[in-house]
């Protein structure tokens, strides 16, 4: 695809950017390996100071990077500012912790007269990232802050309609006090990723995107024997239980479908509601839903922002025909969006019975399919009936009931009483078709490093 920027409030391209050559991408890998050479033995204080400095400048500048994000995807420009300050709070977190999360680690062993044993946790290269538009700056800090903190050095290849996002956070890391070459920004074609994935000074590759993605690049990783971390998509159970304060829910629902226009891997996609409150929660949530005021994204009175592209609400409204065909039921909720720019009537999905196979897909856009349930125990059945296993929510009154809930459904992440949550200091993945591996905390410092074995006998 071609690297371009084209506001999707507008719809005008406003600058397009050449497909990197094969030779620039064989100079950045040679660049990203030889400040891996010496980046790989600088201290914890140093890649520190670093971290923090890329957050400094993230919260200084906060509204200049803001608004970047809301010319090339079309996010609310709040919410453009919040992604900024969340991605300074990922740098921030790994410069306080990288060290201790990384620290030696004493074994146990049956005779210690045997000997001494210890793991240790060493960088071991190049990492690959390949990242989606969704939230441009903080996948990349999601990515960058530890693996860079681990002494990785990274190769970024973004998704093409941010290449301006990309190509200031390479600014930014410099900017931090970065080496040259440890974290470098490539307008990479699909072909590049054998060519990245086949040196043997990449060890590996963290991508965030579609399972159709996720499937291609982890299958070029594998026949390269390189470790990958896939986090991929989903389809979010937000369950609603009889004891749940309805009023509440109600707006955290519709939050959590449609911030950053319904275009999040965790939003609540799937509402499950079950009979005794049904008709009042779904009376409840259109009335939230009719609140949202879609428009211009630079405006802080707009809450429902455009899609990111007009191919993506093309494409959102053929997923949407495809699942009438198969026997959906959609409402039009909410008011009417604007007619011209990317946006999308926010719509409720029902009969969605089983063997439906629209059950099963995720809907990237403000589309909520919504089921009725008997009870608990069904609710839980349908929120596992799903390939997804990201994220997902349980509203009820009785936290320990919500807890028990929680424990038995199948996904990464559970939220009682709040829909799925983005945070820095919490761990981010998936499970089934939403991929495998975590990002963030110590669990994503730890994906593309060494944990060897010194045994001194
Ligand atoms: P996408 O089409 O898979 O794109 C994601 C990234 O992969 C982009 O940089 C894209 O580049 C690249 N890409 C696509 N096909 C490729 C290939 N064959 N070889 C190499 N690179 C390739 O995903 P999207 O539609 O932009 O993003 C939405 C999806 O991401 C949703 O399913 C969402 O749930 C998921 N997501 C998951 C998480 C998570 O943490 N689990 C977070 C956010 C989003 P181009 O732009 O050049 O095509």
């Amino acid at each position: 695809m071609a690297y371009a920027t084209t506001n999707p409030y507008t719809g005008e391209t406003l600058r397009t950017f050449p497909e990197a050559t094969d030779e620039e991408i064989l100079q950045a890998i040679d660049d990203a390996h030889e400040a891996f050479l010496s980046w790989r033995d600088t201290s914890f204080a140093e890649r520190a100071a670093v971290m923090r400095k890329a957050g400094a400048i993230l919260r200084d500048e906060r509204d200049r990077y803001a608004k970047l994000l809301t010319l090339e995807m079309g996010k609310l420009f709040e919410e453009a500012r919040l992604e900024t300050i969340l991605s300074a709070e990922i740098f921030e977190y790994y410069a306080e912790h990288a060290e201790r999360l990384l620290e030696p680690e004493s074994l146990p062993v049956a005779d210690p007269a045997e000997g001494e044993a210890t793991l240790v946790h060493q960088p071991q290269g190049i990492v690959f990232a390949v990242e989606p538009w969704n939230f441009p700056y903080y996948q990349i800090a999601r990515i960058i802050a530890p693996q860079l903190s681990a002494g990785n050095t990274v190769l970024l290849k973004h998704a093409s309609n941010v290449p301006q996002c990309a190509a200031i956070f390479e600014t930014l890391m410099r900017e931090a006090g970065l080496p040259e070459g440890a974290f470098l920004n490539l307008y990479a074609a699909r072909h590049h990723t054998e060519t990245i994935l086949n040196d043997p000074r990449v060890c590996g590759v963290a991508l965030t995107g579609s399972e159709g993605a996720g499937a291609i690049v982890a299958g070029i990783a594998g026949k390269a024997l390189k470790k990958a971390t896939m986090e991929l998509g989903g389809a979010d159970a937000f369950i609603v239980l009889e004891d749940a304060d309805l009023e509440k829910t109600a707006k955290w629902a519709a939050f959590g479908r449609h911030w950053n226009a319904g275009q999040v891997c965790v939003s609540a996609k799937r509402l499950i509601v079950v009979d005794a409150v049904h008709d009042r929660f779904v009376a409840l949530y259109k009335a939230e839903v009719a609140k949202l005021k879609a428009g211009d994204p630079m405006d802080p009175a707009t809450t429902l922002a455009p899609l990111s592209s007009q191919k993506a609400a093309d494409d959102l409204r053929a997923q949407v025909e495809e699942a009438r065909k198969h026997g959906a039921v959609v409402e039009t909720i909410g008011a009417p969006v604007p007619e011209k720019g990317a946006f999308f009537q926010p719509l409720l999905m029902t009969n969605l019975h089983d063997g439906n196979e629209a059950r099963h897909w995720e809907f990237f856009g403000p589309v909520t399919q919504l089921y009725r349930v008997k009870d608990e125990a069904e609710a839980i059945r349908v929120a596992n009936d799903s390939p997804f296993g990201l994220g997902g929510s349980v509203f009820t009154k009785d936290t320990r009931r919500g807890v028990r809930v929680a424990e038995r459904i199948h996904t990464g992440m559970v939220f009682v009483n709040h829909p799925t949550m983005v945070k820095a200091d919490l761990p981010f993945g998936g499970v089934g078709r939403s991929g495998y591996g975590r990002e963030l905390i110590g669990l994503g410092i730890k994906e593309f490093v060494n944990h060897k074995l010194i045994d001194v006998v």
